[in-house]
């Protein structure tokens, strides 16, 4: 397909003043949150990630028996980074324990007592998640003559681009589909005036400048290493995280994997432009606070931080699956729309369709998927604090 007929021409935007919602002024730590609730809601919309994480459970289970083995603590602090509100943090967390309580048997010990923070961004509809700790709580007992393990569960809201918890205080820390998602969108993408230096484009894209990639990997190193530093005050000597994030294969930015699925939201804005419903210059400011690292990138970033040894470090994809009689692009547009919804409003405003945006990907990912499969990368990654 030709972008060319449906994207905006470079350079022939307007000057528009600068708004309220620019992106430079957008707080990511205020907007940002899945879609909460039911309907179109990323508890109703998140069986990829649930997938993704089912995917290295095995990995996620070993590492923290490793660790429980290692370390055998009375109190175990676990803390799920980016939990959300959907139902995936909660089943992950009964799998834990029970993991634990195999290996405190095996090893003859007592089980300990769990201490578990769930940390999202403030926005986050952690109501959703605590509403469903009775029902959480029960299953626990159910096969235990009503005698479930000593768990004590916390809500912690904030960025994980910093610190959380008090020193020393954790031993396991899990992140699944999380760290892909930067403190904020790169300020290098602006130039002096306020205005976008990746018109048309919401991510790194075929057509975008290499100073635009320069500015996501310049954020994303940033980023990355306050994530590592601020883990490793919190994560005992020994002890674990394992980390699941969207990533690319390659050097190269855009791929068919990750960037693609970015590419094809700038196709649908641009729609909207081409129907009246949104301004271009909108369009052009809008950029997401996304970053798919390669494998390198990562690597280098651990090695330089220094806290942590790579114990682990692997990539896959993830076969795609739909709900009965629903078209592929129909599952993914719903994702992608429990994601950046509240994004696309703050930015956009009340006046934009996304009933006809997200129809209108849907169709797109159905019709390139047609050609080839496209399937996003997503790395798993254990590492082990010095
Ligand atoms: N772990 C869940 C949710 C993944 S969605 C699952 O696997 O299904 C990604 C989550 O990361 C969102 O809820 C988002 O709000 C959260 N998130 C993104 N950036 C964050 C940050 N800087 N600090 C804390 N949470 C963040």
């Amino acid at each position: 397909m030709n972008y060319d007929n449906i994207l905006p021409l470079k350079g022939d935007s307007k000057q528009s003043p600068a708004n309220s919602n620019s992106p430079l002024n957008m707080d990511v730590e205020k907007v940002f949150h899945m879609t909460g609730g039911i309907g179109n809601s990323y508890a109703q919309n998140s069986a990829f990630q649930k997938k993704a994480s089912d995917t290295v459970k095995h990995i996620t289970m070993e590492t923290i028996q490793e660790l429980y083995y290692e370390v055998t603590p009375k109190s175990l602090g676990i803390a799920d980074l980016g939990c959300s509100s959907g139902p995936n943090s909660l089943s992950l967390i009964k799998d834990m324990v029970e993991a634990v309580e195999g290996t405190s048997h095996k090893i003859f010990h007592p089980m300990p007592e769990f201490r578990v923070y769930l940390n999202d961004l403030p926005t986050n509809d952690f109501n959703s998640v605590f509403k469903s700790l009775p029902d959480f709580y029960k299953d626990l007992k159910k096969d235990r003559n009503q005698e479930g393990p000593s768990i004590f569960i916390a809500g912690y809201p904030g960025s994980f681009y910093g610190r959380l918890f008090p020193c020393n205080c954790l031993h396991f820390i899990y992140s699944s589909y999380s760290l892909h998602w930067l403190s904020k969108v790169p300020p290098a993408l602006y130039d002096e005036h306020g205005k976008s230096i990746n018109k048309g484009n919401v991510y790194i894209s075929e057509s975008s400048p290499p100073s635009v990639s320069q500015a996501y990997y310049k954020q994303f190193q940033e980023d990355f290493s306050l994530f590592l530093k601020s883990r490793s005050e919190e994560l005992v000597t020994g002890g674990r995280m394992v980390l699941i994030l969207l990533g690319r294969i390659g050097q190269d930015h855009v791929d068919r994997g990750n960037s693609f699925f970015w590419e094809i939201l700038s196709r649908s804005l641009a729609i909207s432009v081409s129907q009246a419903e949104i301004e271009k210059e909108k369009v052009d400011s809008y950029d997401v606070h996304f970053y798919a690292a390669s494998r390198n990138e990562l690597e280098d970033e651990v090695r330089r931080e220094g806290s942590f040894e790579i114990d682990k470090l692997e990539m896959f994809e993830i076969e795609r699956e739909v709900k009965n009689g629903e078209s592929y692009g129909t599952a993914v547009a719903m994702t992608v729309r429990a994601v950046q919804e509240s994004m696309l409003c703050d930015h956009f405003g009340d006046g934009i369709d996304l009933d006809s945006l997200f129809n209108n990907y849907g169709k797109m990912i159905d019709e390139e998927m047609v050609e080839v499969d496209i399937k996003p990368i997503t790395f798993v990654m254990v590492l082990k604090k010095l």
